[in-house]
């Protein structure tokens, strides 16, 4: 007769203190494991495994990273690609978040040990990339700063805008919707395709709060179309002269002009033709962290970041950290991504087909994020079938997630928005995701033909 084999399932304690388990802990926290291996032993009580598999169970069940959140290779071709999370950071940003994530000098002057101005050291390197600018804050996100800056000049009072800038910024969210929730009430002036000066004029009166021009980025409108420039508006008074305060949304996030992009708004440029102040995201072209930049008028900057509100809309260290680091360091993968060429993309979308043994086809990739949307970014990409794009989005074991996209009957892989070193990474999903044979040797023409990394 042999011994109950639920008997020799091993005890909590005893797997808690091997090795794996307590990398594991480490890593994941002791809950988890803890959650990992009760469940495995209760498979092994009832039956289901067997008590030798215990460990390997529990271990298999642990997840791989301590956060949920799983990192993504971008062969969409969109480059600033708002469900992904939109701009990949640096680099060295991600060495500033990961300098600033323990305690760190945020607001405190290390000299004297008194309290110091929060993220100085972003707002100096805004208002260093951005000379027209007299101060510079940093709020949530975009849309922070514009609720900021309408609540803060015109809650109670009006603003004024076209009926041209009413627009939809995406997942159902509104412009006049969150101009109404900051208690300014909204003045519409002209309509969706005309609106001059005198439309303003006639509108501005003791009430008017501040004007907002709204950069329209995520659509266009051609044909009997007229806009007001910044530099009449600029102009602009109340009947007892004071002048009326201009705010300008830009959205991308663009300080200074890019000819790639020559009807993208930016900041230098809408300065210095009149806005007051412009607020724009620091995660779309920029290339940064998510957050929300109002840069302009000194005084009018002040009076935002007075503003009780301020304090619930205020960034944390880690967005401050990658900012400065942003603006400071290298240009960010974004900006690569926008200006790879064609010519600079082919040779490492021909070496991938070759390795995989699929066709290379010309594609456009795109802005995205809501930008420049008539814009093409022309490019290549490894022509896959559609049903091998979910195997990539959703891999096997631990291989690399990549998120293609499908055009017209076809699963299309496109690099324009992968660092050259992981190349050899995307060789690897699409390998498995065709359901290519890993065990061929290196020269059998399989995966010998490596790109070069660089
Ligand atoms: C993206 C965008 C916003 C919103 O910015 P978030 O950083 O997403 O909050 C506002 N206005 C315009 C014109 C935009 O393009």
């Amino acid at each position: 007769m042999s011994e109950d084999p639920r008997r020799t399932i091993p005890r909590t304690d005893t797997l808690l203190a091997a090795p794996p388990f307590v990398a594991a802990a480490e890593r994941l926290g002791r809950g988890a494991v803890r959650a990992a291996i009760t469940s495995a032993q209760q498979q092994a009580r009832e039956g289901s495994i067997a008590p030798a598999d215990v460990a390997d169970v529990a271990l298999g069940r642990l997840p791989h990273r301590a956060s949920s959140l799983t990192p993504v290779i971008n062969a969409t071709g969109v480059v600033v690609h708002t469900n992904i999370g939109r701009a990949p950071l640096s680099p060295s940003a991600i060495e500033a978040v990961v300098d600033a994530a323990g305690y760190v000098d945020v607001e405190m002057d290390l000299g004297t040990g008194a309290r110091s101005r929060r993220g100085a050291g972003a707002l100096a390197a805004l208002l260093e990339a951005v000379p027209d600018a007299g101060g510079a804050l940093a709020v949530n996100n975009g849309a922070a700063a514009l609720v900021l800056a309408t609540t803060a000049l015109a809650a109670g009072r009006e603003v004024v805008v076209s009926r041209g800038e009413m627009v939809e910024i995406g997942d159902g969210f509104r412009l006049p919707d969150l101009i109404a929730s900051t208690g300014a009430r909204l003045r519409e002036v002209g309509t969706t395709n005309r609106t001059h000066l005198r439309d303003y004029a006639d509108a501005i009166g003791p009430e008017t709060g501040c004007v907002l021009k709204v950069h329209p980025s995520n659509f266009r409108v051609d044909g009997f179309v007229s806009s007001v420039g910044l530099e009449e508006l600029d102009g602009l008074t109340r009947p007892d002269g004071s002048a009326v305060p201009v705010v300008a949304d830009i959205g991308s996030g663009l300080l200074a002009p890019d000819p790639l992009l020559p009807d993208e708004p930016d900041a230098a440029t809408w300065l210095r033709a009149g806005a007051t102040i412009v607020t724009a995201s620091g995660d779309k072209l920029l290339g940064g962290p998510q957050a929300g930049l109002v840069l302009g008028d000194a005084e009018v900057v002040e009076r935002l970041r007075r503003h009780p509100l301020q304090r619930a809309l205020r960034v944390d260290k880690l967005t401050l950290a990658a900012l400065e680091a942003t603006l400071r360091g290298p240009l960010p993968p974004v900006t690569a991504a926008l200006h790879a060429t064609a010519d600079e993309l082919l040779p490492r979308v021909e070496a991938l087909a070759a390795a995989v043994g699929r066709e290379v086809v010309a594609v456009d990739g795109r802005v995205g994020g809501g930008g420049a949307p008539g814009v093409p970014l022309p490019g290549w990409a490894v022509e896959v079938p559609v049903d091998a794009v979910p195997l990539l989005r959703r891999p096997d074991g631990d291989l690399p997630v990549v998120l293609a996209r499908v055009d017209r009957g076809r699963g299309l892989v496109d690099l324009r928005c992968i660092p050259a070193d992981r190349d050899a990474d995307v060789e690897v999903a699409l390998r498995a995701a065709l359901g290519h044979n890993d065990t061929a040797s290196p020269d059998d023409g399989g995966s010998g033909e490596r790109p070069p990394s660089s």
